[in-house]
């Protein structure tokens, strides 16, 4: 199998080509060239495997150029109860009636970002390896709270790496802060940008693509990747746990083999809501792929109406991992419904990059009303739900997974649709304690996240996460807060080049 950049069909790199290099040089996304499928038998044999051995099974079909040994390498480093409280790796837990929440925050950093970023730095040193690298990997990261830590996490004194952070100084929660600036390992860095999230993300995507930047780099043996959900080896192992919740159900006797499914998505760059489609375009039988965003509904208008329109108010909110205006993986999914027409895909974003707009054609508007259900929720419904949730069924959600039942349920209402549905359940409720207890108490409280904590421990049935309770007592070692426009010199600067 090969990839195709988004801008350019005709780029065609292997995977770990694809993963090194993370965006491709005239700024398209990696995809792969076609859509690898799954039998029934398949997928039945699936349910038998333990979680690690799910993913090397469909890491397999896409990273083609990888020998079984170093995926499993791979796999067995990245998804074993060293770095995951659940011996599941992403646990299903029954909600109520046919409505499943596929629990994916049992990793080291609590949200569903480690699924990837676990495993992501190998992938890239195994793929650096492969392709003769002797180059040092840079990681640049744009994060809204929780993909910074998860990389923070996951490159932590990998050897042959450093990570960059940048994060937006107002737009993270005082814990998703306290994570990154407490962070330990020596190749590690974080800054803090006076702006929003699509100003850390466009800062760190032109600085990506700077040849200037580029020239010193490679000048001093090292390279540019990427850690953010635009990197394909993001991106592949967010399908193993869609395809993996499925082959479960199969398995516990919740739905028979063929049944559909509904996958609920609370979503923000797009990466976690664009691996289901492609666990769907590999055999998943999937009814609707829901949507949910926040008061940034730029996708719920998106999926109405085929109009990408980011010229709008940005809103700071209670699921602040959902606060962009710019999908990024978006483009991979227009890329497929337009059959990877490259001139159209290059056009489109062309006009989103010069007037923050552009709209679809028909055909691409028929497509998502087919496939998708977009819909969103303002802070207070968001707090409303978790309430609800925890006196319906003593169950505690976080914010941006409130986000998605309060959708599906308006989904539910508008539809009478009764399909079995697995909701992506994004973040353990401790990360967000202040929203969450909020909701729970039903009123603000002024005593400080540590106690706030504590005081959820004891309302609801969930153990705080071990990462979690340390974060008190650490030190400190990341204070820098900068301009926009100091992006580039900061980078230079911190690399020493
Ligand atoms: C990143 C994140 C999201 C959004 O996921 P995307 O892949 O960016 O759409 C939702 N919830 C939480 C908790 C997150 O950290």
């Amino acid at each position: 199998m090969f990839y195709n950049s988004t801008r350019n069909s005709s780029v065609k790199v292997s995977s770990a080509e694809a993963i090194t290099q993370g965006i491709s040089a005239e700024g398209g996304l990696f995809v792969p060239d076609s859509i690898p499928t799954l039998t029934n038998d398949e997928i039945k044999a699936l349910g038998e495997m333990k979680y690690a051995d799910r993913a090397a099974y469909i890491f397999a079909k896409y990273l083609t150029d990888f020998t079984e040994a170093e995926i499993h390498y791979c796999t067995d480093n990245a998804y074993s109860t060293k770095n995951f409280e659940t011996e599941s790796i992403a646990e299903m837990a029954h909600l109520f009636d046919g409505t499943y929440m596929l629990e994916l925050w049992h990793g080291p950093t609590c949200a569903f970002k480690d699924m990837a970023l676990q495993i992501l730095p190998y992938f890239l040193t195994t793929s650096a390896k492969k392709i003769n690298l002797d180059k040092k990997i840079v990681i640049l990261v744009a994060t809204s709270g929780d993909t910074g830590k998860a990389a923070l996490e996951g490159f932590r004194d990998v050897e042959g790496t450093s990570i960059l952070v940048f994060y937006p100084e107002d737009g993270v929660s005082p814990m998703q802060k306290r994570q990154m600036k407490t962070q330990e390992g020596a190749n590690v860095g974080v800054c803090a940008i006076k702006g929003n999230f699509d100003d850390c993300q466009n800062g760190v995507k032109a600085i990506f693509t700077d040849s200037e930047v580029k020239d010193r780099l490679a000048a001093n043996g090292m390279m540019f990747s990427s850690a953010n959900s635009i990197n394909w080896g993001r991106l592949v192992p967010q399908v193993v746990y869609y395809v993996s919740a499925y082959a479960e159900l199969v398995k516990d006797g919740e739905i028979a083999l063929g049944d559909k499914i509904n996958i609920v998505v609370p979503t923000g760059n797009f990466g976690n809501i664009l691996a289901a489609y492609y666990a769907k375009h590999m055999g998943i039988p999937v009814n609707k792929l829901i949507c949910a965003s926040n008061i940034n509904n730029v996708l719920t208008d998106f999926i109405n109406t085929g109009v990408y329109d980011r010229n709008r108010r940005f809103y700071t909110t209670v699921s602040p991992s959902m606060d962009i205006l710019i999908s990024s993986n978006l483009e991979r999914l227009l890329y497929l419904m337009t059959g990877r027409d490259d001139k159209l895909i290059s056009e489109w974003f062309g006009k989103l990059a010069s007037e923050g707009r552009y709209e679809v054609s028909d055909a691409v508007k028929a497509k998502l009303a087919d496939e998708f259900y977009g819909g969103f929720c303002d802070d207070e419904q968001t707090k409303a739900t978790i309430h609800d949730i925890y006196e319906k069924y003593s169950y505690t959600c976080d914010t941006h997974t409130a986000v998605a039942v309060k959708v599906y349920n308006d989904y539910k209402a508008a539809t009478g649709d009764t399909t079995k549905t697995v909701i992506a359940s994004t973040a353990s409720p401790y990360k967000f304690s202040a929203a969450v207890l909020e909701a729970l108490e039903g009123g603000k409280s002024d005593i400080d996240e540590y106690a706030k904590v504590d005081r959820i421990a004891e309302l609801s049935d969930i153990p705080v996460p071990a990462a979690l309770a340390d974060l008190k007592n650490k030190p400190e070692r990341f204070s820098d807060v900068i301009d926009k426009a100091e992006q580039k010199q900061y980078v230079l600067g911190r690399l020493g080049i």
